[in-house]
């Protein structure tokens, strides 16, 4: 029991941002509920694509190795035209990217669930419950009173927060009365999973088919699948595109037939859109239920989790560290700009892809063939940093920290030595600095020996004595290690 609450947070669905926002509450403390109507994972194809950060998100779960396993690698994704023409390429997808993991990772999604789910069983601070069906809530003065359906019968919880992690139709959202900003992307696609029996006959890295007679996705997945997407013409009626002998029609021109096995198809409209509020009160909005993207950029469910990421430790230093609701109050600024970022590469990928009026492919094409011969960029870049938000007022501040790797026979990274939650990394050794939260370093601690040069570098890069990292590993902030944690201190 939290104060005279039965939970300091429930939160409603067990997708990958429910599941990932409730184990790290869990993981500090936290007295959580989870909860989702369905029995079981949602089993229709979803994600394909996770990115380094993400993996370093759930190497804090300490459930990374294990998603690693079920994972493949594209070293590329290319999009090319119907005739093959290279148009645009994203490369070094299989090198190590800054957050200590491969640029892209391969899943399968309720693979991915699974996992998440199974390590929920070990927390005891965490309550999994399925079958279980959000109805309403009500504010009250020590919280949020909520009504959940169990089989037949009526629950009613109480909680200090309530997360809506309840997915694109998030009736989280609506009771709350949140809006959402449509920004204006809106096409039908057929999506096709298969188990593979033959990986020897199927494309090898990712690809998007811009022929505007039929806009293709073919990507890898984990866990021994792979995935192709058709986009549906306005005529075209979903139900019978879904049928086994349209499918087998629409794979033909790959000539797979008996190295994979259909496993599910589904048609989706993927849309770009983003709640107006992500809080109301004690309630707050994170994952699919606070924004929407096209799947192009493989970023839905990553923005989800990094959501995950960032509103955990505020509730954390909140529920248990008595920090202000100021701090509360960064999430959506500092997740809603991020996540538009994402949205915006999307859209203009999806734009690039979804051209079906045959001259303006034409012309999409030249251009993109002149671009890429002049080595002219053609999509915006991916937001890397945070520009607002809980950050000092100092160089690098909303910089993602990188997490350094060492190979050699066995991969080390320095979270493992680090640890998780605020960190803060000095050149120098410090005397006692009164932060019980903060675990403070200096690049001279023996254990840290093996990262000495790399940190070294980095403070030296920057011209900094020390950097404060937040549990989401974005930098508060850097400069002197006592009134940087003054700092930290002050702003919390
Ligand atoms: C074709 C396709 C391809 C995609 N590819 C990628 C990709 O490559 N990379 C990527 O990052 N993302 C991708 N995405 C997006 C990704 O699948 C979603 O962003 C992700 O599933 C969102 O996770 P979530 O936990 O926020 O919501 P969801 O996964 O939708 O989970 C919400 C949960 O809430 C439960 N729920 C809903 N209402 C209630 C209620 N009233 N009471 C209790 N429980 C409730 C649901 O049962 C569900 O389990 C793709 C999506 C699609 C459709």
């Amino acid at each position: 029991m939290s104060g005279c609450n039965e939970y300091d947070v429930i939160v409603i669905g067990a997708g990958p941002t429910g599941m990932t926002l409730a184990l790290f509450l869990a993981q500090n403390g936290v007295k959580t509920l989870v909860l989702d109507k369905e029995e079981d994972v949602y089993p229709l194809p979803r994600a394909a694509h996770i990115d380094h950060e993400i993996m370093r998100i759930f190497q804090d779960l300490g459930v990374a190795d294990v998603v690693e396993s079920t994972c493949r690698s594209s070293k590329t994704y290319d999009f090319v035209t119907g005739d093959g023409r290279m148009l645009m390429q994203f490369d070094g997808l299989d090198a190590i990217g800054p957050g200590g993991w491969p640029v892209g990772n391969m899943i399968h999604q309720p693979s991915i669930e699974r996992i998440l789910r199974d390590a929920a069983s070990k927390n005891s601070n965490l309550d999994l419950w399925t079958n279980c069906e959000f109805e309403a809530f009500f504010e009250n003065d020590s919280g949020v009173a909520v009504v959940l359906k169990s089989g037949e019968k009526s629950v009613r919880l109480s909680a200090s927060f309530l997360v809506g992690a309840d997915g694109a139709r998030s009736s989280v959202r609506r009771q709350a009365g949140i809006e959402q900003e449509d920004l204006n992307f809106d096409e039908p696609w057929l999506v096709v999973d298969a188990i593979v029996h033959d990986f020897d006959r199927l494309p090898k890295v990712n690809l998007q088919i811009c022929d505007p007679e039929r806009p293709t996705s073919c990507v890898l997945m984990g866990s021994g699948r792979h995935r192709w997407e058709f986009m549906l013409k306005p005529d075209e009626v979903p139900e019978e595109m879904a049928r086994d002998s349209v499918v087998a029609g629409l794979l033909e021109p790959w000539g797979v037939e008996g190295a994979v096995e259909i496993e599910r198809t589904a048609v989706y409209r993927f849309n770009a859109k983003v709640a107006k509020s992500w809080r109301k009160a004690r309630v707050f909005l994170a994952g699919d239920a606070a924004h929407l993207t096209p799947p192009f950029a493989g970023q839905g469910m990553c923005a989800g989790i990094r959501d995950a990421a960032n509103l955990a430790w505020k509730l954390v230093q909140f529920l248990k560290f008595g920090a202000s609701d100021g701090l509360l109050e960064t999430y959506q600024n500092e997740r809603d700009a991020h996540a538009r970022g994402y949205i915006q590469l999307a859209i203009a990928m999806g734009q690039t892809v979804c051209m079906t009026d045959i001259a303006k492919a034409e012309a999409r094409d030249a251009d993109m063939l002149a671009a890429r011969a002049e080595r002219r960029l053609l999509a915006p870049p991916p937001p890397l940093h945070l520009k607002a938000g809980f950050l000092s007022d100092s160089v690098a501040a909303g910089h993602y920290f990188p997490q350094f790797r060492l190979e050699g026979s066995c991969v080390v990274r320095l979270d493992e030595i680090l640890g998780g939650g605020a960190r803060m990394i000095t050149r120098d050794v410090v005397g006692v600095i009164d932060d019980t939260y903060i675990t403070i370093k200096s690049i001279l601690d023996p254990a840290l020996k093996p990262f000495h040069q790399l940190l070294l570098g980095w403070l030296d890069l920057h011209e900094v004595n020390a950097v404060l990292i937040r549990p989401d590993h974005y930098v508060f902030g850097t400069g002197e290690p006592a009134s940087l944690v003054e700092d930290w201190k002050t702003r919390l």
